[in-house]
C-alpha cells in the first residue's frame, strides 16, 4: 500500500493536523494522490463541532462505499474530532471503515494504516504529552504557513466537544516553534499563523504566548504573524503589550464572545461576563488603534430568552465587529449541555441566526465603505479566483484585497489604494512597488 487521499473537514487546526499527517505519511515512503479513484487507502480527517459536520462526512463515507465494493482491498479510515467523539461506534456500524484514528494518534498512522489493510483498526486513547513538537508537517502551498502552538483544551465550555475529542491542554515548546518558523520562512512563507483552541494561554513551562510573539517577531524573513483563537479570559497585559510592540503581529485578533448575555455566558461557562468582555476589547483598542476584531456567535443556546438574543444583537452593534461567524447552537453528546433541555426551536435559531448575518453584513459593508480612499499594505497571494487579471493578498486587518495586476510578485508586500468595496473584499489599485520582502515567484 503506498497511494494514500486525504480530505479535511472543518478548521484550521485541522487543516494543520492533515499537514502533519502528510509529513508523517511521506516520510513513510507514502505518496499523496489527488483523487480518491487512485489511492490504496483513503483519510477522512473531520470535525465534531456540529452535528451538521459529522452528517457531511458521513455522507462522503457513502461515495467511498460505492468505490470500497469495486476495490474491498481499499482502506478507508477517518481521522481527528469525529473519529475521537464516535470511536468505535464508527467500526461497529459501518461497513465500510477500516480505520478509525483520534487526533493523538498520528504519529503511528503508517503502522495503522498497513494493519488496518488486514483488519479493523481502532486508536482513540487521548495522550496528555503527545504535541507532535518533534514532527516536520507537509505544508500545502502559499505564503501563509498555519503552525500548531497548543494542542486540547481545559476549558470545557458546556456545549463543546473538543475537550473530550482533543484532550487536555498542552503547548509545544518554545524552540520546537521557533524551529518550525524558521524552516517555514526558507520554504518561501512570509506569514504564521499560530494556532490553537485557546492560543493566548500558551506556556510550555518555561515561556509564554507573549515571549512566543516577541521571540517570532525576531524571525529573520518572516513579514507577519497572526493568531488564532485566543480566550476573552486569556487577554493578558503582557500578550497586549506584545501584540503592541511586536511590528510583524498584525493589528488583527479573533475574539470569540459567543453571547452578550451574562446569564447565557454562565451556563455556557465562559469564566467572562459581558462587561469584562468589553473591558479586553477596550484595551486591545487602546493599545492597538484600529485593531480589526471578529468573533463567534452561538445563537439558541438552552436557556437563551428573547432579551438574551437582543443583548447579543445590541452587543454586536455597539462593538461593531469587522467580521463574525454565527452559529446555531447544536447539542453534542458527552457535553454538559446535551442533557440540558432545548428551549429554542430550529426555526427561531433559524430567524435569530440570519438576522445577526444580515446586521454583521451592514456593518462590515459600512466598515470597508469607511476604507475607500485610504490605502492598505497588502501580503500578495496570487491571481485572484474569479478574475485572471487581478491579484489577491490580505491587508494587515485581514481583509481580502483584490487589485489589479500590476506584475506584483507573490510573498512581497504591497500598498494599494482602494477603490471599492463589498462587505467581504476590498478593490484597489497599486498604489507603489514592492515595499518589503524578497519575491516568492513573479507571476508572468
Ligand atoms: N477554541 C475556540 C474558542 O473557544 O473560541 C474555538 C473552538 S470551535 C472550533 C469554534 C466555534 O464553534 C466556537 O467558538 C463556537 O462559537 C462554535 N461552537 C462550538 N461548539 C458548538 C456547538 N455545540 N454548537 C454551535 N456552535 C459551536
Ligand atoms: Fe471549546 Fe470552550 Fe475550549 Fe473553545 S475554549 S475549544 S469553545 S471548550
Amino acid at each position: 500500500m503506498k497511494r494514500v487521499f486525504l480530505e479535511t473537514y472543518g478548521c484550521q487546526m485541522n487543516v494543520a493536523d492533515s499537514e502533519l499527517m502528510a509529513g508523517v505519511l511521506e516520510d513513510a515512503g507514502f505518496e499523496r494522490v489527488e483523487r480518491p479513484e487512485d489511492a490504496d487507502a483513503i483519510l477522512l480527517n473531520t470535525c465534531a463541532i456540529r452535528e451538521h459536520a459529522e452528517q457531511r462526512v458521513l455522507g462522503r463515507l457513502g461515495d467511498f462505499a460505492r468505490l470500497k465494493s469495486k476495490r474491498p482491498e481499499l482502506v478507508v479510515g477517518v481521522a481527528g474530532c469525529m473519529a475521537q467523539h464516535l470511536r468505535s461506534r464508527l467500526l461497529d456500524r459501518s461497513a465500510v471503515l477500516d480505520l478509525v484514528v483520534g487526533p493523538d494518534g498520528y504519529r503511528t498512522l503508517p503502522d495503522l494504516l498497513r494493519r488496518a489493510a488486514g483488519e479493523p483498526v481502532a486508536h482513540v486513547r487521548l495522550d496528555r504529552d503527545e504535541t507532535y513538537g518533534d514532527l516536520e508537517p507537509r505544508r500545502g502551498s502559499g505564503v501563509r504557513a498555519w503552525v500548531t502552538i497548543q494542542r486540547g483544551c481545559d476549558k470545557f465550555c458546556t456545549y463543546c466537544v473538543v475537550p473530550f475529542t482533543r484532550g487536555r491542554e498542552r503547548s509545544l515548546s518554545l524552540s520546537d516553534l521557533i524551529r518550525q518558523v524558521r524552516r517555514a520562512v526558507e520554504e518561501g512563507f512570509r506569514e504564521v499563523v499560530f494556532l490553537g483552541q485557546t492560543v493566548n494561554s500558551y506556556h510550555d513551562g518555561t515561556h509564554d504566548f507573549a515571549d512566543l510573539l516577541r521571540a517570532t517577531d525576531a524571525v529573520e524573513g518572516l513579514l507577519r504573524i497572526r493568531y488564532t483563537s485566543p480566550h476573552p479570559s486569556d487577554m493578558s497585559e503582557r500578550v497586549i503589550a506584545a501584540m503592541a510592540e511586536c511590528p510583524k503581529v498584525m493589528p488583527q485578533v479573533h475574539l470569540p464572545l459567543q453571547s452578550a448575555a451574562d446569564g447565557v455566558l454562565e451556563a455556557m461557562r465562559r469564566t467572562y461576563t459581558y462587561a469584562q468582555y468589553l473591558r479586553v476589547v477596550e484595551r486591545l483598542r487602546a493599545a492597538i488603534p484600529g485593531i480589526a476584531l471578529s468573533t463567534d456567535i452561538i445563537v439558541g443556546f438552552p436557556g437563551e430568552t428573547d432579551g438574551d438574543y437582543e443583548q447579543t444583537a445590541a452587543a454586536m452593534r455597539d462593538i461593531r465587529f469587522d467580521s463574525a461567524f454565527l452559529f446555531k447552537y447544536s447539542a453534542r453528546p458527552g457535553t454538559k449541555a446535551f442533557a440540558w433541555p432545548e428551549t429554542v426551536s430550529e426555526e427561531e435559531k433559524g430567524r435569530r441566526l440570519t438576522a445577526l448575518i444580515d446586521q454583521q453584513q451592514r456593518i462590515s459593508a459600512t466598515t470597508n465603505d469607511g476604507l475607500i480612499g485610504q490605502e492598505v499594505e497588502v501580503l500578495v497571494e496570487g491571481r485572484a479566483r474569479r478574475n485572471q487579471t487581478q491579484l489577491h493578498g490580505k491587508s494587515a486587518h485581514f481583509k481580502t484585497v483584490v487589485f489589479e495586476d500590476d506584475g506584483a510578485a507573490v510573498g512581497t508586500l504591497h500598498r494599494v489604494r482602494i477603490v471599492a468595496a463589498t462587505p467581504l473584499t476590498l478593490i484597489g489599485r497599486a498604489s507603489s512597488s514592492a515595499i518589503a520582502g524578497p519575491p516568492l515567484v513573479t507571476i508572468s
